[in-house]
């Protein structure tokens, strides 16, 4: 019958179609998987639903931040089936396909392959993926963007002037590749001292936002250095989840990803 196969096509496509929204920065330690956890938690809490790729090879981190460590995933047809998490964001980790500890010194093609096995999982019903990416513009970053095309990119940094300089980098490669940067997220920004209030500020003030300026990029907000942050994070519970003034940053953050 003419037209079957168009639908059938059209329907497969928008399958795979999910909105894929892949989280990068210029280097390690800046707080990009703190802000993918957070981000999927709070644009589930919005409405989306929404998947959670860890695709950090060098240090995955999101089965600790998600409540989900030493869980392995089964695969079903062939398919990995994400691991539920407390959050209502489903997610499948780097760290999951090999034992605990062990150190991911995968070449290029076998991390390019693993890639693909996470992205291309059972994800059921969700709509939108969020992939936490390494640091750098390397093999992964480039098997993301040339077979997965991400809808846009998030760009983490610190306002410190070296974070600034790599994430540029990073933005460089997404505009050269045509996906959009969604935008840019200042994190560890104004340490608010808990016994006398003062903020002050470790890695500068405004860098990002300035730096996003100059780009001509969206910038997305400003999410404070906070003890609670860390220690929340490292006992999986991550802010965004809670109703606390950390969890609202990150849902600031998400509105405007979202919009
Ligand atoms: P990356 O993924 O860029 O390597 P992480 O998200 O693992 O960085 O963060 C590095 C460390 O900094 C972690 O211990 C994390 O809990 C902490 N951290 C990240 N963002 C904040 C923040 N805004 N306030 C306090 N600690 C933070």
């Amino acid at each position: 019958i003419p037209g079957i196969d168009e639908v059938r096509v059209a329907r497969t496509a928008q399958r795979v179609n999910r909105r894929l929204i892949a989280v990068a920065s210029g280097k390690g330690g800046v707080g990009k998987s703190t802000v993918s956890a957070n981000l999927a938690i709070a644009l589930a809490r919005a409405g989306r639903k929404v998947g959670l790729v860890d695709a950090d090879i060098y240090g995955p981190s999101q089965p600790k931040l998600m409540g989900v460590e030493g869980r392995k995933p089964v695969a079903h047809d062939k398919k990995l089936v994400p691991l539920a998490t407390a959050y209502g964001v489903p997610m499948l980790s780097m760290g999951g396909l090999v034992e605990e500890g062990q150190a991911i010194a995968w070449r290029g093609p076998m991390a390019a392959g693993a890639l693909t096995q996470l992205v291309d999982a059972n994800w059921g019903a969700a709509d939108t993926l969020v992939l936490d990416l390494p640091p750098g513009t390397g093999d992964v970053q480039l098997t993301m963007i040339q077979k997965h095309r991400p809808a846009g990119a998030v760009i983490v940094s610190t306002p410190q002037d070296l974070a600034l300089i790599d994430a540029t980098r990073a933005i460089d490669l997404f505009a050269k590749a045509g996906i959009p940067v969604i935008g840019i997220v200042e994190n560890m920004a104004g340490y608010a001292c808990p016994h006398c209030g003062e903020v002050s500020d470790p890695f500068g003030k405004g860098g990002a936002e300035a730096a996003a300026e100059r780009l001509g990029v969206p910038f997305l907000g400003r999410i404070p250095l906070d003890i609670a942050i860390r220690t929340a994070s490292d006992v999986g519970s991550p802010p965004a989840a809670g109703n606390g003034v950390e969890g609202a940053a990150f849902a600031e953050v998400a509105g405007k990803v979202n919009a």
